[in-house]
């Protein structure tokens, strides 16, 4: 008997799994100005996890958001052909919070159409959507 149960392949476990991950880093944000301290846990497509947190900046913009620094931590450490399978995001305010417009172009960038990402939605349960539902018409460099 599969355990198989969710469209995108993952198991309950390994999607629970994945939140408790996004959690966990969580913990290690650095985010002495907001106090929005958010983590994000990629599932590769060879199963494995990568975390990151958000870190900010006295200088406001220069803030890295909790995905863009677990991608480039996977890239670091993977090197530039990782794919990624799912996503969750997780914050400690017990916020929704989707991932920013800048993430969903630095996700897309290692995706395929249909990676899978959760996050806190409004209602205070796990909201999850596409990649591609979440940047319809992302940038491509064609030059
Ligand atoms: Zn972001």
């Amino acid at each position: 008997m599969s355990a198989t149960s969710h469209p995108s392949g993952l198991t309950p476990t390994q999607i629970e799994d994945l939140q408790q991950r996004a959690l966990a880093v969580a913990q290690q944000a650095y985010a002495p100005y907001s106090g929005f301290r958010v983590g994000a846990a990629l599932l590769l497509e060879d199963d494995t996890i990568v975390t990151g947190c958000n870190v900010e900046n006295a200088s406001y913009r220069l803030t890295t958001c909790a995905e863009q620094s677990a991608i480039a931590s996977a890239v670091g450490m993977y090197g530039p052909h990782i794919r990624i399978r799912a996503i969750s995001i997780a914050n400690l305010s017990n916020a929704a919070s989707q991932p920013c417009g800048a993430c969903r172009q630095s996700i897309h960038e290692f995706s395929t159409p249909d990676t899978r990402i959760f996050f806190p939605a409004e209602d205070g349960t796990v909201a999850e959507a596409t990649i591609a539902d979440l940047l319809p018409a992302a940038f491509l460099l064609n030059k």
